[in-house]
């Protein structure tokens, strides 16, 4: 199954795209096969044209055979979150408001992938507004996870993970402002890479927290999301908050770097609350490291007990500001039979939104309201302060941290209906954002149940090359990641 060709790697593929053994054309029909063969049983897609991807994949064979092969990504099928924008296509950040939107120009991701020549396949189901971690908050209905159609694919990206676990695209992008792509790829057992705050453009991208939110790939392998990343990163001047910086060759650095490294195990990340079989996997893959040389440390950042309070202000400040341009003036839905503006504010927002979206805004307006300020944002920001400032005191001591991703593995649909237990499958991995660093979940083993469970490596500020050397010398020792869910 494995060698079926939608589960090809993008190495592999392109590979044999170079080599004449494979068209893109061939590709991508077996992609658009295997999605019709599982989409109605996973539930992946907001929306996706097939002939539209054909006429990509045909360019991209006739680029080819005219000896213009534009690298690695050339002719392979890819999927975007729905919160991306693509020329021309819906999109909808899974919410009734912008359920007939159509975006009027790309992303600065979407325009360096079509400029590395992907075939770009889908718009992907998310939690409304990235606004969630199992995909159910979004108004189109929930995804599910390929291994267990009972369960959760996890969020707020649980297409993007899905659709990828599934064989419906050799790779996706999703969003990451407090987890959305790393505990997704954990619950559904492909690697999540979220890079450094700035590294990624975000021009295109809806916001949710603009100071937490950066886009990054889900791929099969590390090498795969090494690809991804090297056509993605890189300073936009679109984006004042891009970085000025150099991108590396982040694929060639994978077989540069050989360590060994210091890693450190953060004591306040395997306490309560952590499921025990994910425990036991994340201590296997420690013990790995150290019988390959590596330095194991425990190290300490003590403002953990924070995180959660203090995203959970700062997201929602942010959120209550970004989402008041859905005013049902310009897009977005405008409600009906309104008699001034005042309610066509109000009921197209009261109709627009679904739940969670509401109790986002509500909260955040509240904690940035006058009077409130001080005691909830501005005091949020001082701590976020002194949270990035652990990461960077253990970052003395040691080259990476090493953590598991999520507390649980795929949990059932409709099992977490009380917010704050939903929140709570972020805690392993807010503290990143906050902090503005890289991380990568890594499969790492799987349940008694079959439910695979992920790694989290959290590197150094725009250090992904070395974090992505250190998550493939556990990936290559290992064969987690070449197990396909039998749909
Ligand atoms: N689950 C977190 C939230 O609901 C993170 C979401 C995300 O990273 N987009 O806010």
């Amino acid at each position: 199954m494995a060698d079926a060709l939608p589960h090809r790697t993008i190495a592999d593929a392109a590979a044999r795209l170079a080599a004449g053994t494979l068209s893109s054309v061939e590709l991508t029909r077996a992609v658009i096969a295997r999605t019709q063969a599982v989409e109605d049983r996973v539930k992946a897609f907001n929306s996706r044209d097939e002939s539209d991807a054909l006429v990509q994949a045909a360019a991209s064979d006739a680029r080819r055979a005219a000896g213009q092969a534009l690298g690695p990504l050339d002719g392979i099928p890819v999927g975007l979150k729905d919160v991306i924008a693509v020329n021309g296509q819906p999109l909808t950040a899974s919410s009734r408001m912008l359920a007939n939107f159509v975006s009027p120009y790309d992303a600065t991701v979407t325009a360096r992938l079509k400029k590395a020549g992907a075939v770009l396949w889908g718009r992907l189901n998310l939690d409304e507004f990235a606004m969630g971690s199992s995909t159910e908050n979004s108004a189109f209905g929930p995804t599910r996870n390929p291994w267990d159609l009972t369960r959760v694919p996890g969020g707020s990206s649980g297409g993007s993970a899905a659709a990828l676990a599934a064989g419906c695209a050799l790779a996706t992008l999703g969003s990451d402002t407090g987890g959305s792509i790393r505990q997704p790829a954990a619950l559904c057992g492909v690697v999540g890479l979220k890079p450094s705050y700035g590294l990624v453009s975000r021009y295109g991208l809806i916001a949710f927290a603009s100071s937490l939110d950066q886009i990054g790939p889900f791929a099969r392998t590390v090498e795969d999301a090494a690809i991804m990343l090297g056509a993605i990163a890189g300073h936009d001047p679109l984006d004042s908050t891009s970085f000025r910086a150099e991108v590396p060759d982040y694929r060639r650095a994978l077989t540069e770097k050989k360590g060994p490294w210091r890693i450190g195990i953060p004591r306040e990340y395997f306490g309560e609350g952590l499921d025990p079989e994910v425990g036991a996997a994340v201590e296997q893959a420690i013990a790995h490291y150290r019988a390959q040389g590596c330095e194991i440390r425990e190290v300490s950042l003590p403002h953990t007990q924070y995180c959660l309070d203090t995203y959970y202000i700062i997201a929602t400040a942010e959120a209550s500001s970004n989402l008041a341009r859905y005013d049902g003036v310009r897009y977005g839905h405008r409600a009906e039979g309104v008699t001034d503006i005042e309610q066509l504010n109000s009921r197209s927002r009261a109709e627009g939104f679904g739940a969670e979206v509401k109790r986002r805004i509500i909260l955040g307006t509240y904690v940035l309201s006058s009077g409130y300020y001080d005691a909830f944002y501005l005091r949020a920001q001082k701590v976020r302060t002194l949270i990035r400032q652990d990461f960077l005191n253990a970052y003395r001591d040691v080259d990476v941290l090493l953590t598991p991703t999520s507390p649980v593995p795929a949990f059932k649909l409709g099992e977490k209906s009380d917010p704050l237990a939903m929140y709570l499958c972020d805690i392993y991995t807010i503290g990143v954002n906050l902090a503005g660093l890289p991380a990568i979940s890594v499969p790492c083993g799987f349940t008694r149940a079959g439910l695979p469970v992920g790694l989290q490596l959290i590197g150094q500020p725009f250090r992904e090359a070395d974090l992505l050397a250190v998550a493939r010398h556990y990936e290559q020792a290992h064969d987690w990641h070449t197990r396909v869910p039998a749909l």
